[in-house]
């Protein structure tokens, strides 16, 4: 099975070098630090710089540990957004900023969608600008 790779949408950084997708985190008291999470899709296993670093229920801050830029959407900013690709299909993977939170939407380039987690069902799909024109790393993989 090919292995999803995780990709910043503004400067294309591979997220995930190794098994974990590495983001940068502000805590409320505007401390950053790394948030490691798992590359697997609906898997909400989580590390945090710190036990407290931030609390159940918090919007966090969600940037690029490469480029620095926010990596919320745009159009539906409760939610953080990266490319994935999986092989050659490539998703905009959309998951909620609030910490404790289990909600995920994968958007396929070729339109389908599909939600994970458990609080999901009361979420809408963000509106998305066309999946294939985010220049993202599909480029690359050509
Ligand atoms: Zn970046």
């Amino acid at each position: 099975m090919p292995h999803n790779k995780f990709f910043c949408p503004h400067c294309n950084a591979n997220l995930n070098p190794g098994t974990k997708v590495i983001l940068v985190i502000k805590s409320r008291a505007g401390e950053k630090g790394l948030l490691m999470l798992s590359a697997q899709v609906g898997n909400y296993s989580v590390m945090l710089p710190r036990k407290d670093f931030i609390k159940c229920d918090d919007q966090v801050e969600v940037t690029c540990p490469c480029c620095g830029e926010l990596l919320h959407n745009e159009n539906d900013d409760q939610f953080a957004v990266l490319l994935m690709t999986c092989g050659a299909k490539m998703s905009v993977v959309n998951f909620s900023r609030r910490y404790g939170e289990s909600a995920t939407i994968v958007i396929r380039d070729d339109g389908e969608v599909r939600k994970y987690g458990e609080d999901v069902s009361r979420m809408d799909v963000p509106e998305m600008t066309d999946v294939a024109s985010f220049k993202g790393p599909k480029n690359s993989l050509a």
